[in-house]
């Protein structure tokens, strides 16, 4: 038996969404690359490479963890470079992509041995959370200014454009889309190729694949560009979950029970966006808010149903913990950082990452 707390990646469940990606693939023409940000565990890269184009990255090491353990393309983007980085991201990419105009100007010359891309910023976007929108105001991420990006065309051959976030309306996504013709148009057709970014919840449930692949391959024809995505939660959707044992159970106005874990370690997202994890099937007569066991007084994974009463040592599975959770995972109050599992396509259960005190006193000097 595995000790628990671990993560569990079923590459069954991955291999479902892998397929629709490749549909997606084939149907529309884009090319298709993994967000490291969002998920970096590259033991499963072997089944993930097979259906994917490459990677894109938000800094120096994910470029360098894309080109040494995903292969194929290997986008570079970061919000912004340094000195100290760009010949080493520039060396390992096959294309870069700069966040403002200032670094394409301060660093074009050192990139043009590579494709060179520009972000923009077409200042409408999906997003439930201030947090997460780029099209906020005062927004950071990328350029808007029309007039400004026709004047640096001579130094990229394309543009990114990511605005998404969890979107799983396709018509709400055409709707964007059609404004960011409309703002960028003149602009699409001077350059090759144009990448859609992320957060489009295309291999969720009755997403509409073949309506969303004929708009993207119309949206290809009529600029004549390479049109490209970057998922990074669609990719890895209801693959994994967090396995973990109940330590202790309270009653306080609610029956509480304590699990190995913690929500500010382990599953930081629940904190920031103020969400609930999931368990399933979460029925029964029985229910209990789920805790976290470091100090913080709001570390609670959620209120879940069970058909019996929790006791010491009963075992919960955790859903959804592969997106923005393992790339989060921190030694916040020194709890036992989860072991990395994987279930292979034949059943068989590989554990292939465990993390031990020396780990824990290594992350600090
Ligand atoms: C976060 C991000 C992605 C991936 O977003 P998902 O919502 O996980 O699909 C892709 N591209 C860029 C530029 C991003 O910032």
């Amino acid at each position: 038996m595995i000790q628990t707390p671990y993560y569990l990646i079923d590459k069954s469940a991955l291999r479902r969404n892998l397929e629709k990606i490749a549909q997606v693939r084939a149907l529309s023409g884009a090319k298709v690359l993994l967000a490291l940000k969002c998920f970096a565990t590259w033991s499963v890269f072997d089944l993930m490479r097979e259906y994917m184009d490459g990677t894109t990255s938000s800094s120096l090491f994910e470029v360098r963890l894309g080109r040494e353990r995903f292969g194929g393309e290997t986008q570079a983007y970061s919000v912004a470079w340094s000195d100290a980085e760009i010949d080493q991201a520039v060396s390992l990419a096959d294309k870069i992509i700069f966040n403002s105009i200032g670094q394409l100007e301060r660093f074009a010359d050192k990139a043009s041995g590579i494709a060179r891309g520009l972000r923009l910023n077409p200042r409408v976007s999906v997003s439930g959370f201030d947090i997460a929108d780029p099209a906020r105001p005062f927004s950071r991420l990328g350029e808007h200014d029309v007039e400004k990006i026709a004047s640096v065309l001579d130094r990229v051959d394309g543009f990114m454009i990511h605005n998404n976030c969890e979107n799983e309306d396709f018509d709400l996504f055409d709707r964007l889309l059609g404004q960011i013709e409309e703002r960028f148009g003149a602009l699409f057709h001077k350059v090759r190729w144009i990448s859609l970014g992320g957060g489009i919840h295309f291999t969720g449930a009755g997403y509409p694949i073949e309506k969303f692949c004929e708009r993207l391959r119309r949206f290809s024809e009529r600029f004549d560009v390479q049109v490209y995505l970057e998922p990074g939660e669609a990719a890895i959707t209801e693959t994994t979950t967090l396995e973990v044992t109940v330590l202790d159970t309270l009653f306080n106005g609610k029956h509480l029970a304590v699990v190995d874990s913690s929500i500010e370690a382990h599953m930081l997202d629940l904190l920031i966006y103020r969400e609930s994890a999931h368990i399933a099937p979460n029925q029964g007569p029985h229910e209990y808010m789920v805790c976290g066991k470091s100090c913080l007084a709001g570390d609670v994974f959620g209120t879940f149903r069970f058909p019996r009463p929790l006791q010491v040592g009963d075992r919960l599975s955790i859903q959804d913990a592969a997106g923005y959770t393992m790339v989060k995972k921190n030694w916040f109050n020194g709890v036992q950082m989860p072991s990395i599992v994987i279930r292979e396509l034949d059943g068989s259960i590989r554990p292939v990452r465990e993390f031990s005190f020396a780990d824990f006193q290594a992350s600090l000097s």
